[in-house]
């Protein structure tokens, strides 16, 4: 951006918001220049904000909006920083907005079962706000640490506790979004079910910051349940353990989630030798509903030919994979993670092709343990990391290897990203999933709320044909 219409925007958003709440120094600027994506290592830092903004409310929000509407520049929403798909990387520079501030409890209301609260706190925060009236939220992603409600919501998060309670976008309520304008759209009175307007809150949902900013969000909660347990039974292998997993399922007996892996070292797990598949199974309700559910899963597991681990290594199992998702892996290098949407009846099919095919050609090796992660329920996600060559056309195969993944899982009828959205990494591939028609839509609702592209652009859509939104501005010709 030229520098002095830089700093004519920086006086308009100091006038606006107020300096303390402004960032501009190319030292401040520079932790929003990546987020968790895996960036060719040439690109990272590539990309600067030019400002970054850390309002406190609603009318900031607000102000730093219409400052940037005037201006036809960029706006970033930024959470915990945690996605990793690019979602936040500045490629036409821009303000960021960093909702850090934005992390109050606004209202916990016990007999309705909702919360209000700003899109800035984070799962964990909310989680341990909420204990203190005996509730909880139940969203527990990988990265609850650093996830925010906003960024949750915006991302479609999805929760090891699915089965159960659901994922984020099951519990939203009402949302108040800031839109492209200026103005204030609330979705809707704070109630779980409605059938009046369309569902305006469901847009936002994996939005991406592409159609508003969120400031606001009200979600169902549920009371913390009086028992809960975690089993964890072992198969010699994934696709024994698999079936067995189904016909859980199937049985409807009722659970919170079931995770299948083969861990690296399943007898450091509690395995017995040449057990290498371990499916997880958590379980909350009253005490009487856990007793009898576990009762009658072990019953499965024992018929399936399955060995039941100790509850010391289950609990401890199921501990160890928050701590390693939560944290550890996050920080790795050169690996990266697929997680698809592949129907139950081709899920096989999926990870062979993926195994035996597709990847090899690419030089793309399992990160040992993470060769298969499936959940079974009422979602059938199927994920797994890798790691990428550390040669010189390393990232052209890794690039190469995701677009084919992307289109095996489109082939077997699914979807090419379950709860890593789109961002940059996957949004070339949206239209091997939908029909000309669906992506035709989809241009239509983002030009509809951001007629001048400003809302986080160059993310979650393709370029249209001929790249141009209504106003006649096209990515090409963005002047920053
Ligand atoms: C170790 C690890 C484990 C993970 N496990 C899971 C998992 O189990 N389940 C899962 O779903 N994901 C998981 N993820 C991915 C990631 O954590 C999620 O996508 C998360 O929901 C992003 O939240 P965030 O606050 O970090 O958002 P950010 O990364 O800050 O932003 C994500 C997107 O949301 C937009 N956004 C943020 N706030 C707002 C707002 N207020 N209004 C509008 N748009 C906004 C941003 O512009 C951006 O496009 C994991 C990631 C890591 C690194």
């Amino acid at each position: 951006m030229d520098p002095a219409l830089r700093d004519e925007i920086k006086a308009a958003l100091v006038a606006a918001i107020g300096d303390r709440k402004v960032l501009w120094k190319p030292s401040d600027l520079l932790p929003y220049a990546a987020d968790n994506s895996r960036m060719r290592p040439d690109e990272v830092s590539k990309h600067l904000p030019d400002i970054a903004v850390l309002p406190e409310s609603t009318s900031d929000v607000q102000a730093v909006v219409e400052v940037a509407a005037e201006y036809k520049i960029p706006l970033i929403p930024k959470g915990g920083g945690s996605n990793r798909t690019g979602m936040l990387i500045p490629i036409h520079g821009g303000i960021v907005i960093d909702t850090i501030r934005m992390n109050k409890v606004l209202e916990v209301n016990i007999p309705n079962l909702y919360v209000t609260v700003q899109p800035g706190i984070t799962l964990k925060e909310l989680e341990e706000h909420l204990a203190g009236y005996g509730l909880a939220l139940n969203q527990e992603q990988g990265s609850f640490k650093v996830a925010t409600v906003g960024g949750s919501i915006s991302t479609a998060g999805f929760s090891r506790k699915y089965q159960k309670y659901g994922i984020i976008s099951d519990r939203i309520m009402s949302l108040e979004v800031v839109l492209a304008d200026g103005r204030v759209l609330r979705t809707g009175p704070k109630v779980l079910y409605t059938s009046t307007g369309y569902r305006l809150h469901q847009l936002f949902v994996g939005a991406e910051g592409t159609l508003g900013i969120i400031t606001e969000a009200t979600l169902r909660v549920e009371p913390i349940p009086e028992s809960a347990e975690v089993l964890m039974a072992f198969y010699d292998d994934i696709w024994t353990a698999y079936k067995a997993a189904l016909r859980m399922t199937e049985s409807g007996v009722m659970f919170v989630g079931a995770d299948l892996s083969e861990p690296a070292d399943p007898e450091a797990c509690g395995a017995p030798p040449g057990k290498r598949a371990a499916l997880c199974i958590s379980f909350e309700g009253t005490k009487g509903e856990v007793e009898a559910d576990v009762g009658y899963v072990k019953g499965l597991v024992r018929g399936s030919g399955g060995f039941l681990a100790g509850k010391d290594d289950a609990m401890l199992f199921y501990d160890e994979f928050t701590k390693l998702w939560c944290g550890d892996r996050a920080l790795l290098g050169a690996e990266d993670e697929t997680t698809a949407y592949v129907p139950t009846e081709r899920v096989r099919e999926f990870y062979d092709t993926l195994w035996d095919k597709i990847m090899p050609k690419y030089g793309m090796v399992p990160v040992p343990g993470n060769k298969y992660g499936i959940d079974v329920g009422r979602y059938s996600m199927s994920y797994c990391r890798f790691s990428i060559p550390e040669r010189e056309r390393g990232w052209e195969d890794y690039r190469m290897a995701l677009a084919e993944v992307a289109g095996l899982a489109v082939a077997l009828g699914g979807s090419i990203s379950s709860c890593t959205g789109v961002g940059l990494k996957n949004k070339d591939e949206l239209v091997l999933e939908f029909s000309d028609v669906a992506m035709e839509t989809m241009w239509k609702i983002k030009n509809e709320f951001d007629p001048d592209d400003i809302m986080n652009p160059g993310k979650k859509l393709p370029k249209r044909k001929g790249g141009r939104l209504a106003n006649g501005i096209g990515p090409a010709e963005r002047k920053m």
